[in-house]
């Protein structure tokens, strides 16, 4: 799966996208085309997906410089990955996926019918599937490894592992940005339900943000325009891929089998949402 990329070595392949060192110690950090839809890994690719996101959370970076410095070097990149590649500075990564939720939904709604609760944050009785929260909440998980999903945990689990000071600060931040985030995509008629931040710690320990920032894999983005609590929202990018697996494709979610395929269609319809997404939030055409 990895690349021959010169110059690079290839350390570590997520669902989405590959990780090399390059030979000053820098990271490139490669996005495919690759997409996933209820858990699965889906073929074929979207083209452009991963130019389309590079440039969404470069864009996202920017917007937000002046809450957190982040990891991006240069866009200056080899050629066969031209586009969708960063070179990054290497981090020493917190142990923590930063999850900031200001709406109900996902794994949060789980936890929130199972107990009231997410990661020890009481809510309000009554939310259902979608509702906006009283105020954004911070809400860690740990990362898990390929193939698990990420687990929820309580802030005071993140103090355990990275002391109070880091975990005060990561969730000042994580806040931060959420809060940002969500006013400039409230302006543009997207709705950011929740968002995943990674950071990390130079050598003097200076808090870096590191990963992607702020895209439709990394976040959940609502079409506000038809946004109504009290069922599943449509997603952004993924609604054509979900309705046509679940509603025509004849595949059974909960079955043994992968599923099929992806007809050239809707592997069209989903290309022009990620265009979309990109072209609303950032008021530049791609
Ligand atoms: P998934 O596909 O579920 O996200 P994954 O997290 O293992 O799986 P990627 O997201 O592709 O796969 O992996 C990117 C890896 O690079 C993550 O472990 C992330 O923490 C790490 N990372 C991101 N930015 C930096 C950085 N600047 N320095 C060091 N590591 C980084
Ligand atoms: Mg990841």
């Amino acid at each position: 799966m990895p690349l021959d990329i010169p110059g690079a070595t290839h350390l570590h392949s997520g669902k989405v996208r590959d990780l090399y060192e390059l030979a000053d110690g820098n990271l490139l950090m490669v996005a495919s085309d690759r997409i996933s839809a209820y858990d699965f890994s889906l073929e074929p690719g979207i083209p452009d997906k991963g130019e389309i996101l590079t440039r969404m959370s470069l864009w996202w970076f920017d917007q937000l410089a002046d809450l957190v410095p982040n990891h991006v070097v240069s866009t200056d990149v080899p050629e066969s990955v031209r586009g969708r590649a960063l070179v990054v500075e290497r981090l020493d990564m917190f142990p923590v996926e930063c999850v900031v939720r200001g709406y109900l939904t996902g794994s949060g709604l789980e936890d929130y019918r199972a107990t009231g609760e997410v990661c020890g944050v009481r809510l309000p009785a009554g939310l259902v599937d979608g509702d906006r929260l009283p105020e954004p909440i911070f809400t860690p998980a740990t990362k898990a490894a390929i193939g698990e999903h990420d687990e929820n945990v309580s802030f005071e689990a993140v103090v355990d592992t990275i002391g109070r000071e880091h975990a005060e600060r990561l969730r000042e931040l994580s806040l931060a940005v959420y809060a940002r985030a969500e006013s400039v995509a409230r302006e543009r008629g997207i709705v950011l339900a929740d968002t995943k931040l990674e950071l990390g710690r130079r050598p003097d320990g200076t808090i870096v943000l590191g990963d992607e920032v702020l895209t439709p894999d990394s976040s959940r983005f609502w079409p506000a325009d038809s946004y109504a609590p009290g069922r599943a929202q449509a997603s952004f990018d993924k609604q054509y891929v979900r309705d046509w697996l679940t509603q025509e494709s004849g595949w059974d979610r909960r079955g043994e089998e992968p599923p099929p395929r992806l007809p050239d269609e809707v592997v069209e319809r989903t290309r022009a949402r990620y265009v979309q997404a990109y072209e609303q939030l950032t008021g530049r055409t791609f």
